[in-house]
């Protein structure tokens, strides 16, 4: 399988074609990463694979549709990670959200449409899309009820999505996972931005009084449900890919706090993100049932191995952190 993968430079798609180099992933034979190097992507997150013959490198937008029509021929299958993706610039400034988590959208599809090929369209996509949830889980019937710029650009990428499947029978696929953490993830996202302030010896900014919760997933979990998905998901389907733990934003930095032998006089409370949803919960037994996808990394261990990680890798985030 030829696979294009948009904004795969960035976190998730960047750990994803390193799994594939890792020949995690059966029956994907080359890999073409196109990605517009916006803040949140970088040729160094592809270091290790960029000198191998089967991966290529296209520096391009996905709103560009006469270099999508052009790149998409190629292909037996597109994931695309591309996205602006965090929920503050986007209560900042929402344009480049809606133009990239839309319009990018749409122009994959059309490109694919007008192809007159079957090729698979895997659409990777948030919880954030069911809003906040005070209590039990949102499966894939759930309603979608966005909050943020951020999700309400997900949610109508989605929305678009599907709309292909149905009108003009595009194979079109789509993932739902919680906050992912891991190595290379930009550090304006809390857990990086946390681990990587405790590092420097500097205050963690909560919002709010910390009660907010996620539900955290290991980007290699993540990625191994994107790859079922890929190879076994069903047309015109939605997956949400859970198993995550939950755990309130306090929770959460006193798990790093105890980790670095610190105590709260490190956390700063600061007034609350506008909008914020409360909490986010995945039922995932779909994935599970139809596609045996099962997280398999603990959270304490992969928190642990994620802090090794940016420990050992000062070099890489602390030129972003001045952006
Ligand atoms: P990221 O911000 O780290 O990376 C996004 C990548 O997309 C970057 O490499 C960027 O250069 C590229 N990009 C942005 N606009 C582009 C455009 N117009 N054309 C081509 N490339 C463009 O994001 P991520 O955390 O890796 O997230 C990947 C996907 O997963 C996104 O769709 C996001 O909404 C979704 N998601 C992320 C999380 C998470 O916790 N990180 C959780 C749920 C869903």
């Amino acid at each position: 399988m030829r696979v294009l993968l948009t904004g795969a430079a960035g976190f998730i798609g960047s750990n994803f074609v390193r799994r594939v180099a890792d020949k995690t992933f059966d029956g994907i034979s080359a890999v073409t990463i196109l990605d517009k190097l916006t803040y949140a992507g970088s040729i160094q997150n592809l270091k290790r694979i960029n000198h191998m013959d089967n991966f290529h490198f296209i520096h391009g937008d996905i709103c560009n549709g006469d270099l999508i029509d052009q790149t998409i021929q190629d292909f037996d299958a597109v994931i695309n990670f591309a996205a602006e993706s965090h929920v503050d610039r986007s209560i900042y400034s929402s344009a480049e959200f809606v133009e990239t988590n839309v319009k990018g959208v749409q122009v994959l599809l059309d490109a694919i449409k007008k192809s007159g090929r079957v090729i698979r369209f895997l659409q990777i996509s948030t919880d954030e899309v069911y809003g906040s949830i005070s209590s039990g889980s949102a499966n894939e019937a759930s309603a979608i009820n966005p909050s943020s710029p951020y999700s309400a650009s997900k949610a109508s990428g989605d929305l678009v999505a599907i709309s292909y499947y149905r009108t003009h029978g595009i194979d079109v696929v789509i993932t739902r996972c919680g906050n992912n953490y891991g190595p290379y993830q930009f550090p304006e996202k809390i857990l990086p931005l946390f681990i990587t302030n405790l590092l420097e010896g500097k205050q963690v900014p909560i919002y709010g009084n910390g009660n907010n919760v996620r539900e955290w997933l290991h980007v290699d979990d993540h990625c191994q449900g994107i790859y079922k998905v890929l190879i076994n998901g069903k047309a015109g389907e939605i997956y949400n890919i859970g198993g995550g733990r939950e755990l309130s934003n306090l929770e959460m930095t006193k798990l790093l706090l105890e980790h670095f032998g610190m105590d709260s006089s490190q956390i700063d409370f600061v007034e609350d993100r506008k909008g914020h949803d409360y909490r986010y919960s995945l039922e995932w037994m779909k994935a599970k049932h139809e596609l045996n996808y099962e997280p398999k990394i603990n959270l304490e261990d992969g928190i642990k191995s994620t802090i090794s990680w940016y420990q050992e890798n000062a070099e890489w985030w602390k030129p972003l952190k001045l952006n």
